[in-house]
């Protein structure tokens, strides 16, 4: 089996400031879900591209999905 490609940074949702408008589980449902409290999480790091989780971040209406430092 092929390992995941190994991202050099991971991203995590800011739940404070999330909506839970779903988008960015929808757009990437391979790194992010919506939690019993309606708001969104990181529940797969690696679960896709960088490219892929950045345009999530982008599409987030409140921007508070971030990569951690
Ligand atoms: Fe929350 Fe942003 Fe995801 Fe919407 S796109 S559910 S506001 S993290």
């Amino acid at each position: 089996m092929g390992p995941a490609q190994k991202l050099n940074r991971l991203s995590y949702v800011d739940q404070n400031e999330c909506t839970g408008c779903e988008a960015c589980a929808v757009e990437t449902p391979k790194v992010f879900r919506m939690t019993s409290d309606g708001l969104a999480e990181v529940y797969n790091p690696q679960g896709d591209s960088e490219t892929q989780i950045q345009s999530a971040m982008d599409g987030c209406p409140v921007s508070c999905i971030h990569w951690k430092k």
